[in-house]
């Protein structure tokens, strides 16, 4: 890649600030952390380094980051291994999601093995994934080395977190969470708060408190938004309305997704990879609902049959990512377990049903894509939001019902309130998911609002736009250390 600078870089290569790069674990993530690592490297003439813990959960992991590198070799890699934290982190929680134990080791790592690695590598400045932020400031802050903190989901959600040990504080952390009134931005209903927080001892709650806490001591944080999709949070973050005393934040989104081509086993292991391009292909334009729920969640045996039903029925044309497991090593079954071969068969030729990874950000951008049925991750919803394509939200869980609530209000497309998420028992019917799937296939004022918000998200990143200013501030900050 290209390591010419950006228009801020005058200064030689003895000034070239070198930056680690630390995400945490799952896709959610790393495909952020990627996108900063190209956008640092290739558009802004930073030395990036992309710390990777091994093994990682997912294949899809191992993959990307290996396509990475391959594509991007500016960028170094640094590995930390780590199966023996694992092991204590999953025995101390059992039945913990993996992901979030996959923190735990990593938070429990990190004084020994970041101390070490930081120290060696000559960093300007550290970039730690949120769930890490509050074990890998101090490491930093020990070698003298700035620790700035990378935000993955919405700035609303941001505000949220940094709010909510203020909330607890204020109500007691025994008692229960009611609706949060996050000063400035939003109330979260109760209903919308992240499910793990009802529980003060789950290991989720636990990393989610200290990492809010943490945010202050950051040197900055980045933050995978832009103003003109949630004004009010960016505002209360820097106004102060929100805590007092947050560093700078930066808004830096939405960061470009990165074209990876994978090779070698990596693409032969994704067998069908290239079936869901030539089938889009051969879709008229503006005919197809894209349905996914991201790389880390299975929805319920029964809920997938009610979704296929409503698919089925809603008259239209659909591309559906399936997921049986939560980690895709573990996802052995065949679609016709998952489905039945009599509804695929049924489908055949007007709904294309994959297991395997798709490239999202394509999909998105396809012209026969019409609507995206979406858990909303916030990746997912800044891709949607690059691209235009209008949003049916049904988040699962998590922050997804707070990033649902920005779609609603941006315009970037509809949410159904009342659809239930994880822990609520209730199925949604296949008679409404195809009424609503329906409806907004033929709203033309959501696919209008949608494109308005493309617009707003290619003027932030354009030259002089409010997310290419951020980032390139950012770096000055970063440079300021050489
Ligand atoms: N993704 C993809 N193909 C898939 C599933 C997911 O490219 O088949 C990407 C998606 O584009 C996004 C990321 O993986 O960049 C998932 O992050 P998100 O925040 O949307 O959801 P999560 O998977 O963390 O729930
Ligand atoms: N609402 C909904 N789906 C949407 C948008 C809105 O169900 O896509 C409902 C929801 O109950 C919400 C109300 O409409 O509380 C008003 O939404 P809005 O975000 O416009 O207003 P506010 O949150 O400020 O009350």
């Amino acid at each position: 890649p290209s390591n010419s600078a950006a228009g801020d870089c005058q200064l030689g290569p003895a000034a070239t600030p070198h930056i680690i790069l630390f995400p945490s674990a799952g896709m959610g993530h790393l495909v952020p952390f990627t996108r900063l690592a190209v956008a640092l490297s290739a558009g802004h003439a930073c030395d990036v380094s992309l710390v990777t813990a091994l093994p990682t959960v997912s294949s899809a992991e191992s993959r990307h980051i290996a396509a990475l590198h391959a594509a991007f070799p500016a960028v170094r890699r640094l590995y930390l291994s780590l199966a023996p934290f694992d092991a204590e982190a999953s025995a101390e929680f059992p039945g913990a999601d993996p992901f979030y134990a996959r923190y735990e080791s990593l938070r429990r790592a990190a004084p020994l093995l970041l101390g070490t690695l930081l120290a060696s590598a000559a960093a300007s400045a550290l970039v730690a994934d949120i769930a890490l932020a509050s074990v890998a400031i101090p490491v930093a802050r020990e070698l003298d080395i700035p620790c700035h903190v990378f935000f993955t989901a919405s700035a609303t959600m941001l505000s949220f977190k940094a709010y909510f040990p203020t909330y607890l504080d204020a109500h007691g952390s025994a008692t229960a969470i009611c609706d949060v009134d996050v000063p400035g931005v939003c109330r979260v209903p109760r209903s919308s708060v992240p499910q793990a927080l009802h529980d003060p001892d789950d290991i989720f709650t636990r990393q989610f408190v200290a990492n809010g806490r943490a945010l202050a001591a950051a040197d900055g944080i980045l933050v995978n938004a832009f103003e003109a999709m949630e004004p009010e949070a960016v505002a209360a973050l820097r106004s102060g309305a929100v805590v007092a005393g947050l560093p700078p934040v930066f808004t830096v989104g939405p960061l470009m997704p990165v074209k990876l081509t994978e090779t070698g086993d990596a693409a032969e292991e994704q067998g069908n990879c290239s079936d869901y391009r030539a089938w889009l292909d051969a879709q008229p334009a503006r005919s197809v609902v894209y349905v996914s729920f991201g790389s880390r969640k299975a929805l319920a045996r029964e809920q997938i049959r009610e979704l296929a039903a409503g698919l089925e029925a809603c008259g239209h044309r659909f591309l559906w990512v399936v997921k049986g497991a939560v980690v895709d090593r573990d996802d052995a079954g065949e679609l016709g377990d998952l489905l039945g071969e009599v509804f695929l068969r049924r489908v055949k030729g007007r709904g294309l049903v994959t297991k395997s990874w798709v490239e999202q950000d394509e999909v998105l951008e396809h012209p026969a894509v019409a609507l995206f049925v979406s858990h909303c991750g916030w990746n997912s919803v800044t891709e949607a939001a690059a691209r235009g394509v209008p949003v049916l939200a049904w988040p699962r869980f998590a922050d997804q019902r707070v990033n649902a609530r920005v779609v609603a209000r941006a315009g970037l497309g509809v949410w159904v309130e009342q659809w239930s998420w994880e822990g609520e028992n209730a199925v949604v019917g296949a008679e409404e998911i195809a009424e609503r799937v329906a409806a907004a296939m033929r709203n033309g004022t959501v696919a209008e609002k949608a494109a308005g918000v493309r617009e707003a998200a290619e003027r932030a990143v354009a030259d002089g736009g409010t997310s290419q200013r951020s980032l390139a501030e950012f770096v000055r900050h970063c440079r300021g250390r050489n």
